[in-house]
């Protein structure tokens, strides 16, 4: 559960009920999904159970096959030896980045953050879209029904919308310079500008001020007030790397040594990342705190007082060479903690099912996760994260968003489904995907999308991403 009081209802979404309307203008009409299990996440798993979503987008009914009602309008999928469970929640990730997929690789992190940044700047901003896009079917082929998007280009709010995803999507801001904080905070407001209009019920706007090494004090305190204000949601990427452990608690390092190569004076902060981030009053917005990996149980006692969240991104975090993040007392504590891919260009792909699998392995033997744990890490958790209501649940009157994983193949047999899921699934087992009870992803279709359009327009984004790669040299990491 979330600790403390619950999360602000803020960052524009409407929840709205009253029937609802399909890409095209019609009404919806319910879904009624069956499968050999249904698997609640916050109940026991249903032998030989089904779903149904009513047209407002929400659960109507679970339970047996045979006590679920069966409209006559309504649209039935039957997937048989499937499991059929909560959208997989992703809590962490960079849409706009995945054309960078597999391109800045094996680097220390200070010099990979300034390759990714100088591909970023170096590509025409039309290649966002693509990217973004692409990002978001892939990740309803992986199951993947929300994501907590932090971006600059404004386009995965766009995606999110546009595909018919749920999402929020946190706009960056950056200013490492006390000088450059008005225009910064005057930038944040022209994207908020842009970004407000595509709120709706499924996706909200957020604020996620970049990290210790992108902000000054001036701007997180500005952030901060704003944030407040709009009633917006917060997130910021914290305690990540020994890189920002040594710029913020002793002012060295390659961070540090970038800031005063711009002139931008550097002087110990006094206290760790979480203490400046509560010190400047942001942790009082109960944000989304990313990675959390340098973070002393301390340090995670002071996000859970705030009522912070936490966002375990396991996977990312070995490919950076960040090391391990103490979920363990992450976990003693009760903080919410969800799991996130993170970007691609630091991952590998959109594959949730890979990093609940890693967050279970960092944990030590005897005090590991249960196969129903993982799956609420995999949903219900990154729900809370978000401060997401009727979210990554199976009940009634829930949001109709669901995923389906097959269970005849080879490696999915077993006695135990939910083990058989959390143990054995990957990305390529999801049969099924809706979002408010709108299917939008079913055995290898994205329906209503033209998926080879989207295709060439990743590929040529990608190849594009590429060639820029190929040209750029490790440069000043606060270049802007
Ligand atoms: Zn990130």
């Amino acid at each position: 559960m979330v600790p403390g009081p619950g999360k602000p209802r803020a960052g524009g979404a409407k929840d709205g009920g009253g029937p609802r309307h399909g890409r095209r203008g019609a009404p919806m009409k319910p879904l009624r999904v069956a499968a050999r299990w249904v698997l609640p996440v916050s109940g026991e798993p249903i032998a030989d159970g089904a779903v149904l979503v009513g047209p407002d987008g929400r659960i109507a009914a679970i339970g047996p096959d045979r006590s679920v009602p069966r409209p006559a309008r309504a649209d039935e999928v039957s997937l048989g030896e499937a499991a059929l469970l909560p959208g997989l929640v992703n809590a962490h990730t960079h849409l706009e980045l995945t054309a960078l997929r597999g391109l800045v690789r094996d680097l220390p992190f200070a010099d990979w953050i300034r390759t990714v940044r100088a591909i970023k700047y170096g590509l025409d901003p039309r290649i966002y879209r693509a990217s973004a896009r692409w990002a978001v079917l892939e990740s309803f082929a992986a199951g993947i029904t929300t994501s907590g998007d932090t971006g600059t280009t404004l386009q995965a709010a766009s995606a999110l919308a546009e595909l018919g995803a749920r999402g929020i999507a946190y706009h960056e801001v950056f200013g490492p310079d006390p000088k450059q904080c008005a225009e910064s905070v005057a930038g944040l407001e022209a994207a908020l500008a842009r970004l407000e209009p595509l709120a709706s019920e499924r996706v909200a706007v957020g604020v996620s001020p970049h990290a210790p090494y992108t902000v000054s004090d001036d701007l997180l305190g500005a952030v901060t007030a704003l944030t407040a204000r709009r009633r917006l949601k917060a997130a910021t990427h914290a305690a990540e790397s020994v890189e920002e452990r040594l710029l913020v608690e002793e002012g060295r390092g390659p961070f540090a040594d970038d800031l005063r190569a711009r002139g931008i004076a550097v002087e110990p902060k006094g206290t760790t990342t979480l203490g400046w981030l509560e010190r400047a009053g942001f942790l009082a917005l109960r944000p989304l705190l990313i990675h959390c990996v340098t973070a002393v149980p301390a340090d995670l006692a002071r996000a859970w007082r705030a009522g912070a969240t936490v966002v375990h991104c396991p996977w990312s975090n070995a490919m950076l060479g960040h090391g391990r993040a103490d979920f363990a007392a992450m976990r003693r504590l009760k903080l919410a903690v969800g799991l996130g891919t993170d970007s691609v260009a630091a991952g590998g792909g959109h594959d949730l099912f890979t990093v609940v699998r890693q967050a279970a392995l960092g944990l030590e033997v005897g005090r590991g996760l249960a196969p129903r744990e993982m799956l609420r890490l995999l949903t219900l958790g990154g729900a809370e994260a978000l401060g997401l209501d009727g979210v990554g649940t199976l009940t009634a009157g829930a949001w109709g968003d669901l995923t389906a994983v097959r269970l005849d193949a080879p490696a999915s047999l077993a006695a135990d489904p939910e083990e058989a899921v959390a143990w054995s699934a990957t990305a390529s087992d999801v049969v099924l995907t809706a979002v408010a009870g709108r299917v939008v992803y079913r055995a290898g279709r994205w329906p209503g999308v033209r998926i080879g359009a989207e295709r060439a327009a990743f590929r040529a984004a990608a190849e594009a991403a590429a060639t820029v790669s190929r040209s750029v040299r490790p440069r000043g990491i606060l270049a802007r």
